[in-house]
């Protein structure tokens, strides 16, 4: 699909489901990889990330157009145009929009990766639990600033 096809898609959508026009443009940008979709303030630019289309389909991406839509046609009304607002929520519901700019499947592979370490404090002995190896020399504890040291958690990949 070509940023053309994006643009015709996103201007559809914007009359379809908010009956007004989407009059800036939207485009790919193929380094989003954390977010579906972002909306830029200064420029009311709409992107989309091509790694979303391929991932979760069209009808998929349709939500988040529908999403980044929420926050263009707020902030040109000048009303609540972000996530927390009672309008954005509001807005989003009624157009069924995605509820967050959803988030790609590597980040959640990652994010669902066990722990195993723990940074432990030496003076207080506070736990920090840690999927990857850290350098604890790197950290102080949150609680009382005391040094660090690193345990392995010694947990198998595969029991
Ligand atoms: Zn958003
Ligand atoms: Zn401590």
């Amino acid at each position: 699909m070509t940023d053309e096809m994006l643009q015709q898609w996103v201007e559809r959508v914007s009359l379809q489901f908010f009956g007004r026009p989407f009059i800036h443009k939207a485009t790919f940008n193929g380094r989003l990889k954390a977010t579906g979709g972002r909306y830029f303030t200064k420029s009311h630019n709409i992107e989309i990330s091509p790694h979303q289309l391929a991932a979760f389909g069209e009808e998929e991406t349709e939500k988040i157009i529908k999403h980044e839509l929420c926050h263009y046609h707020l902030h040109l009304m000048r009303r609540g145009y972000r996530h927390r607002d009672a309008d954005f929520k509001l807005l989003l519901k009624q157009v069924g929009g995605s509820r967050y700019c959803r988030t790609l499947p590597e980040r959640e592979e990652r994010r669902r990766l066990p722990y195993k370490y723990k940074l432990v404090c030496r003076n207080c002995g506070m736990e920090y639990l840690r999927k990857r190896k850290v350098d604890p020399a790197k950290y102080v504890c949150g609680k009382c600033r005391g040094k660090l040291l690193i345990k392995s958690l010694d947990i198998p990949d595969r029991p």
